[in-house]
């Protein structure tokens, strides 16, 4: 298993990183574009792009938004809307695992940003028959969190005629440098079920045995591509044309429209995914056993690309919180109505041969792969023995509301400030 050079991504890593003769990955090779291309001739590219979409005549919204109660959401609305002075219609997908953070943030974003904004829940009934059967079948509690916010917005574009989607940052290109910046790769319903979704879509997994019919897919399915043509649909990346650091655009997002920030289970990033009791929890614990790392990599990679932390730091990071085991497991076994054996049992089958293997007690323990690896190995021991460090993220204090008068409530009490 190779290692990169510079960052802590590995050969492994399933979005199919490759490596130079320099050992560096494709990853930190596209980052090295964030300090060379022009990005106001950029900004001002997208500018031109945004133009074309604007409804002058005022019969309908400028473009779609895809958002939630944390990651960048607060970003994309505040740059489409307030820096190029587009009208959006925000739409969001539930995703059942909500936090009182995200729903407050969500409410805050829509009251701050002055927006309209479409919500799909899918019934519980429906998305806990279908996170079973994606569960056993690839090892997945997420798949209809991220089927349902990858296609709600393209189902919206097609339904009201919305050409324009916008979507934050490509991982393909910011992440793994599957693309350059230049590429200026688009949504694509290819990308989506290879990368995002593992291969399944929502007709796949139609399934007697779960009870899923072709009714309950439904909304997780993919419009047809005449459809799609009809309205002329694209989806494009802000990260193509803004030089992205999430970083530093949550920190602005907390300065200016009080983005509410929470300590994280699984990383030192208090920022992303503060609205999901499972995103970096139970979800990322599995990602772990099925691909030996989790989110606290992607967050040190990316601090070590933007230059604010050392590789040696980064192992540290990933040696604390990597094999931090989930800390809300009970709730989510307790929504699913299964059993900690159970889901143990069917984690199990999942596990990567390459990161685990049986020792001669039938316990689990790392490959030769995962211990003489030079990506920071995640040691159980070190997250339990010492406290979570958190390396300067902001904390904010909580948004939770102290109006106690008998005013409509618009979905959840945000800050009213
Ligand atoms: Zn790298």
């Amino acid at each position: 298993m190779q290692t990169c050079t510079r960052c802590l991504y590995t050969s492994r890593h399933p979005l199919n990183l490759t490596f130079d003769a320099d050992g560096v990955c494709s990853g930190c090779r596209v980052h090295e574009e964030k300090d060379a291309l022009d990005w106001r001739a950029r900004g001002d590219k997208l500018g031109r792009i945004l133009e074309g979409y604007r409804n002058n005549i005022g019969s309908n919204y400028d473009c779609v938004i895809p958002v939630s109660g944390a990651r960048d959401s607060y970003f994309i609305v505040h740059t489409v809307k307030n820096v190029y002075g587009m009208n959006p219609l925000l739409v969001t997908y539930n995703k059942h695992f909500n936090t009182d953070v995200g729903v407050r943030n969500l409410a805050n974003l829509r009251m701050r940003m002055n927006c309209d904004i479409m919500t799909l829940t899918v019934n519980p009934v429906t998305v806990k028959n279908i996170t079973r059967h994606t569960m056993r079948r690839m090892g997945s509690m997420y798949w209809h969190c991220i089927a349902g916010q990858t296609v709600y917005p393209v189902q919206v574009a097609v339904k009201f005629k919305i050409p324009l989607i916008i979507w934050g940052a490509h991982q393909g290109v910011d992440q793994v440098g599957m693309y350059s910046h230049l590429d200026e790769v688009e949504m694509t319903r290819k990308y989506r079920k290879e990368h995002d979704l593992m291969g399944y879509e929502a007709e796949d997994i139609v399934d007697d045995f779960d009870g899923i019919s072709e009714q309950d897919v439904a909304p997780y399915r993919y419009p047809e591509n005449r459809e799609l043509e009809r309205v002329g649909v694209r989806g494009i990346y802000l990260n193509n044309y803004i030089r992205w650091d999430s970083r530093t655009q949550h920190e602005k997002m907390i300065r200016d429209y009080g983005y509410e920030t929470a300590p994280q289970t699984r990383t030192f990033d208090t920022y992303h995914d503060v609205d999901c009791w499972n995103y970096s929890d139970v979800h990322d614990y599995t990602k772990y056993l099925k691909h030996g790392y989790g989110k606290v990599t992607d967050h040190v990679c990316r601090e070590i690309r933007l230059r604010r932390m050392t590789r040696h730091e980064g192992q540290m990071l990933v040696q604390h919180y990597g094999a931090v085991p989930p800390r809300n497991l009970s709730l989510f076994l307790k929504w699913m109505g299964m059993t900690e054996n159970a889901f143990h049992y069917i984690l199990d089958q999942h596990r990567s041969a390459a990161f685990w293997q049986r020792n001669a007690l039938w316990d689990w323990e790392p490959t030769a792969a995962v211990t003489n690896s030079k990506a920071g190995r995640p040691c159980l021991e070190q997250a339990l023995a010492t406290e979570a460090p958190h390396r300067d993220y902001i904390l904010t204090p909580s948004g939770q509301s102290t109006d106690a008068s008998n005013a409509y409530i618009l979905i959840g009490k945000g800050v009213t400030a």
